[in-house]
Order: C-alpha cells, then sequence, then structure tokens
C-alpha cells in the first residue's frame, strides 16, 4: 500500500482539477440560465459559441491524462478504504466519468452537437407549418449519430445501453423493458376503467388567472415546501428547468398561462422538488462531481414525489385552498375543495406527454421508449416514424393525433438531443417516487396529517437524509436499496395510482 505522504499530495491535486472542472461548467450553466431567461435575442450567435467554448474547454481539462494516470495512482488508496467513504466514492465516481468521457472522441462530440443545433432549427421551423418531410433528414442523422455514440462503448447487450447508462447508471434496456411490460400491463385496465366514466370537470383551472398573482402564490408554496430562496430564486422561461451553480445557488424556472391555472403552479413545484434535491447535498461535496443527482430516474422522483404525491394529494389542498381562494376569489371563490381536487387530477386520453395526468403519463414515456428501441434497432425506420408514432398512440392511449405537430413533433426532446437513453428517466423517476414516499411514511406515520397542516419538514428531512445528502456517491439501485429497503419495483406505484384513484372514479 502507498504511504499516505504520497497519496495526500495526489488526492489534492484530483481535487484542484476537478474543482476547476466544475468552476467551468458552472460558469456555462449560468450563461445558458441567462440564455433561457433574460437575454435579449441579439444575443443569441455569440451566446452559443460561449457555451460551446466552455464546453470544450472543460471536456479538454477533464479528458487530460493527467486526470486518469492520478486515478490509476490513487487505485491502492480507494481500495483501502471503505466505498461508502467520501474519498472513494470520489475516486470511483471521477473514475467512471472519466472512462465514460475518453471513449468519445472531441471531434465526434463537436460534429454531435453542431449537427443538434440544426436539427433544433429544423424541428422548430417546421413544426408550426406541420412539416415532418423537412425535419426527417435532421433526424435520420440524429440516428445515424447516436448509434455512432453508442458504438464508442463496445460489448453492450442492446445497442441503446451505452445510451440509457449515461443518465440512468445501471439501468439497461432489457431491465427497463421487463419494468415497462410489468407497468403496462397493469396500468391500461386501469384506465380503461377510468375513461369508460364521466370525465371529471377541470372547467374551474381554465378561467383568466393574473400573472402576478400566480407568480407571487407560486412563490409561497415553493418557499412553504422548504426550497431556501436564500439559496436559490425563479424566473419565466418558455420551457421550465432546475439548474445548479453551486449548493448555494440552485435556481428554478417556470412558465405561467394566464388563462390555466395549474401550468405554473405544478411546474414551480415540480422544479422545487429538483431543486431541494440539489440544495441538499452535503456541502462536503461542493466542486467536485459527487455534487450531482445520481441518475435522470432519481431527480425526477424528487420532482414527481412533491409535483404529484404531495402537491396533487387532498390534505395538501385541505391545507393550501383557502388560501388560493383569497387569491383569487372571483374565480374559485364558489369552487368548493372536493370540485378543485377532481379538477387538478383529471385522466384523460390525451396527446401530449407533459400536460398528461398521472395515470395516463407514462403510456407516453413507454411507447416513445420503444419507438427509441425500435429505431436503434433498425427495425423502425425514420421515414415511418409519424405512422407507427400514430399507431401506437392509437392501440395504447386510443386516441390519434390530427397532425404530426401534436404527435411526433410535439416536442424538443428527439429534435436536440440523441435518439436512446432520454425517455426511460420520467417513468423511472415516477415509480420510484411512489416508492420513496412508501418508505417515508412507514418511517414517519404523521406525515400525512402534517401535510394537512402544511408542515414538510419530516418529509423534507427524511429525504434529505436518505437522498439528497449522498449527491451521486450512490448509484440509484444502492440508494432505492439503503432508502426503501427493496429493489425498484412498480408495486408501490400501483398502489397508490389504484388507492388514490380508486377513491376519485369508482373502479
Ligand atoms: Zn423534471
Amino acid at each position: 500500500m502507498q504511504t499516505l505522504e504520497k497519496t495526500e499530495p495526489k488526492l489534492a491535486e484530483l481535487k484542484t482539477r476537478l474543482a476547476e472542472i466544475r468552476d467551468i461548467q458552472s460558469a456555462a450553466s449560468v450563461l445558458y440560465w441567462d440564455q433561457a431567461t433574460y437575454m435579449p435575442p441579439g444575443g443569441a450567435a455569440a451566446r452559443g459559441r460561449q457555451l460551446a467554448t466552455l464546453q470544450q474547454i472543460s471536456h479538454e481539462k477533464f479528458t487530460d491524462s493527467a486526470i486518469g494516470q492520478l486515478l490509476e495512482d490513487l487505485r491502492p488508496y480507494e481500495e483501502s478504504l471503505p466505498y461508502d467513504s467520501t474519498e472513494a466514492s470520489l475516486i470511483r465516481i471521477t473514475r467512471r466519468l472519466y472512462d465514460r468521457a475518453v471513449q468519445v472522441p472531441a471531434q465526434f462530440m463537436a460534429k454531435f452537437s453542431r449537427h443538434r443545433n440544426e436539427c433544433y432549427g429544423a424541428w422548430a421551423s417546421s413544426r408550426p407549418e406541420n412539416n415532418f418531410a423537412a425535419v426527417q433528414p435532421y433526424l435520420e442523422k440524429t440516428l445515424e449519430l447516436s448509434r455512432e455514440l453508442a458504438n464508442f462503448f463496445p460489448g453492450y447487450e442492446h445497442i441503446a445501453d451505452p445510451l440509457i447508462d449515461s443518465s440512468d447508471y445501471g439501468m439497461k434496456a432489457s431491465s427497463v423493458r421487463s419494468l415497462f411490460s410489468q407497468l403496462r400491463e397493469q396500468l391500461v385496465p386501469i384506465v380503461d376503467a377510468i375513461t369508460s366514466q364521466p370525465p371529471a370537470d377541470d372547467s374551474c383551472l381554465c378561467q383568466v388567472f393574473p400573472e402576478a398573482q400566480q407568480i407571487a402564490f407560486s412563490h409561497k408554496v415553493i418557499e412553504q415546501l422548504g426550497y431556501d430562496l436564500q439559496r436559490g430564486r425563479q424566473d419565466k422561461t418558455l420551457h421550465p428547468f432546475m439548474t445548479s451553480f453551486s449548493i448555494g445557488d440552485v435556481r428554478i424556472t417556470t412558465r405561467v398561462y394566464e388563462n390555466h391555472l395549474a401550468q405554473a403552479l405544478f411546474s414551480s413545484i415540480h422544479e422545487t422538488g429538483h431543486a431541494m434535491y440539489e440544495q441538499g447535498i452535503s456541502t462536503e461535496f461542493e466542486g467536485t462531481p459527487l455534487a450531482d443527482g445520481t441518475s435522470s430516474g432519481v431527480h425526477e422522483s424528487q420532482s414527481r414525489l412533491w409535483e404529484n404525491l404531495v402537491g396533487r394529494s387532498r390534505g395538501f389542498w385541505q391545507f393550501l385552498y383557502p388560501q388560493l381562494q383569497s387569491v383569487f376569489p372571483n374565480q374559485l371563490g364558489n369552487i368548493s375543495l372536493e370540485a378543485f381536487y377532481r379538477a387538478i387530477n383529471k385522466v384523460e386520453r390525451s396527446l401530449i406527454r407533459t400536460d398528461a395526468d398521472e395515470v395516463t403519463y407514462n403510456l407516453h414515456v413507454m411507447l416513445r421508449f420503444e419507438l427509441e428501441l425500435e429505431m436503434l434497432e433498425g427495425k423502425l425506420a425514420v421515414r415511418d416514424l409519424p405512422a407507427a408514432w400514430n399507431e401506437r398512440y392509437k392501440t395504447d392511449l386510443g386516441i390519434v393525433p390530427a397532425s404530426d405537430s401534436e404527435g411526433v413533433m410535439q416536442d424538443v426532446h428527439w429534435y436536440t438531443d440523441m435518439i436512446g437513453g432520454m425517455f426511460q428517466g420520467y417513468t423511472l423517476g415516477n415509480l420510484m417516487s411512489a416508492q420513496f414516499f412508501e418508505a417515508a411514511l412507514k418511517a414517519h406515520p404523521e406525515i400525512p396529517s402534517q401535510i394537512e397542516q402544511g408542515k414538510f419538514s419530516t418529509l423534507h428531512d427524511w429525504l434529505k437524509a436518505n437522498i439528497y445528502q449522498h449527491g451521486c456517491k450512490y448509484t440509484a439501485a444502492e440508494l432505492i436499496e439503503q432508502a426503501t429497503g427493496s429493489p425498484l419495483s412498480i408495486d408501490p406505484f400501483i398502489s397508490y395510482i389504484k388507492q388514490k384513484y380508486g377513491q376519485l372514479y369508482a373502479f
């Protein structure tokens, strides 16, 4: 074993290099946040260049062979430490990211990044014209590049595996498929039972709700949930997101529809869930790769837990609804709590994933995941994608989009990123959210009655202790097993859906 005198300077050098890379990445995040919130349109071209420059510098610094050497030199030291010690975790996670980053040539990254910008532009101009043919060649190129990216990681079981692995480490096409087929089998009859009944009336949400009051109300709500506004803020944007510049500065964005109350409110709660995760990471990890969420599924579980399991629960609105009524007395003064609760939990067969309710949402995600696999496998050509999309909506959701704008071109995902590895996290997150919530309630059965009183700290503290503080020290599978005592399962989600919606719609 190496002596400590030899090891300490190497560990210190690794940390210094990682902190510098983190600073560059955080600076890029500030530029991106500014681009999406306040930047005037004239700044677009230069901003794109500035972001690309910072990304390139940080990639070069991270893939420097000196980092590889330090990780190699520190291996015996890592092996002498407990697996979950901060130092061993730092070396282990950095090595995992390093090994991945060096597989992909910088030239390829730059080519892919340029292509994604072009593809985004083609989508943005052809979507309003409902012109899939115009974006098809770009998407074909995206598919080719996605396959090329996967092939930098030979030895996979399924070509999507390396892509899935980059956002949901440890998951494979086969493990996701198995969970998803169990889930679909359970969900389809529930959706059938609910949608054969008269739909809930959600007209109370579709009145005029002035923007300033909506923003002020959502601000108050997210603060009550435990979002630390001394270490965060909320601004307006087009497509809401959360971003972190450090553990002390984690920001969210929202958008307001004056003719629909649910949009800003639930989007703010959703992004707050992401933000509280990042705010709760141990400050010991600041400036290192450990200061991130552990997977896209776990990240999404934290946003969905607050948005849905808390934010769309009856108990939450027992507490909050009188406050909402006092902000909007003309719109909601005569609407009962029960009517409002039913409106925010309306289930329907719909076309747009981001607007879908909790029950049908996963059907949207799963069908896209499967279309991605088929494209990557070479079984589905891009030119046949719109027809395949419509066919799947017909069989899975019982509804067919009238146009590609509402169908295969509805959101930006495939047009600004790779094909593959992008969608499973949404549904994994929903499954995990129910499993984590169930474990929190088992440890603290008083949580539901506290929520009715507007007290969220017991739940928040449980999440901090079991999930947030660990950053990405543990894999998603390790975290789930530790926090809930079982591997990831569809059961908690299904029993949550059955219990909640069984009360709203008899089935
Ligand atoms: Zn999210």
